[in-house]
């Protein structure tokens, strides 16, 4: 089993909407992750990025959000591409895990039709809210006609204890991270944005994009008991610094 990590492109965002701290002239720029996973029952994606018309006119997908965050890339940032360039065309996947459907995580879902999608129920809820339209959520990323199996708790995928869906709410209800055991590496877990920088995870920051600070608080707390028994390696959602350090695919963990 390998584990590839993928960068859709970037988005330019003041530092303080994820660290409040910071200075308010201070930006960051922050990658956009995805994940195959090669399990030998079938391949899985965990998220799928910004739609790539994102890249080329901003608003058209993201409406007034594309003011607070700037996508930085062109079409090669399309999920599609990232897995082409190991080989993988996206028939070839067989579940696709969205940690939430934010449009920088659902973006890609439509390209995705003979997938299944394992979403948690309460974050389908969530994005079908018509509150929420906008603020994070777009029908245009997640609303298609796609297979979603809705989880509701925990889900160990193919029951071998590999790929473990967990649910971590508190920066939407029904955000979700993978923990992935491989064979060298051990455990890896993909923190989407349960904790999308160091400082969340380290210094138990909340975000401000978070839609329950207290409860994204608690993820963490927990997240620090699993990663300790586990001795795992957190991989953080968007952490700038981290992603420098990762092995960017064709380059994989196993
Ligand atoms: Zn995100």
């Amino acid at each position: 089993m390998k584990l590839y990590a993928m960068i859709c492109g970037h988005m330019r965002a003041r530092q303080k909407i994820f660290l409040p701290d910071s200075e308010s002239d201070v930006f960051a720029e922050s990658p956009i992750p995805v994940f195959l996973i090669t399990h030998p029952q079938g391949n899985v994606l965990f998220d799928t990025g910004p739609h790539p018309d994102a890249f080329k006119d901003a608003a058209s997908r993201w409406g007034g959000l594309a003011k607070a965050f700037k996508p930085i890339g062109d079409k090669n940032c399309c999920v599609l591409a990232q897995l082409e360039k190991i080989g993988f065309g996206s028939e070839k996947i067989k579940y696709v895990v969205n940690s939430h459907l934010h449009f920088d995580h659902a973006g890609g879902n439509q390209f995705f039709s003979k997938s299944t999608f394992l979403v948690s129920k309460k974050e389908l809820e969530c994005a079908k809210t018509p509150e929420n339209e906008g603020k994070g959520y777009f029908r245009a990323d997640w609303e298609h006609p796609l297979t979603y199996r809705k989880i509701d708790g925990e889900m160990d995928l193919f029951d071998d204890g590999k790929l473990r869906i967990m649910p971590m709410p508190g920066h939407t209800p029904g955000h979700q991270i993978l923990a992935v055991r491989l064979e060298a590496e051990g455990t890896v877990v993909l923190s989407g944005d349960g904790a999308a920088f160091k400082e969340h995870y380290y210094d138990f920051v909340a975000p401000r994009n978070n839609m329950d600070s207290k409860q994204a608080i608690q993820s963490i707390k927990d997240l620090h008991s699993m990663v300790k028994k586990e001795k795992a390696f957190l991989i953080h959602g968007h952490d700038p610094s981290q992603w420098k350090e990762i092995k960017i695919a064709p380059g994989y963990y196993d």
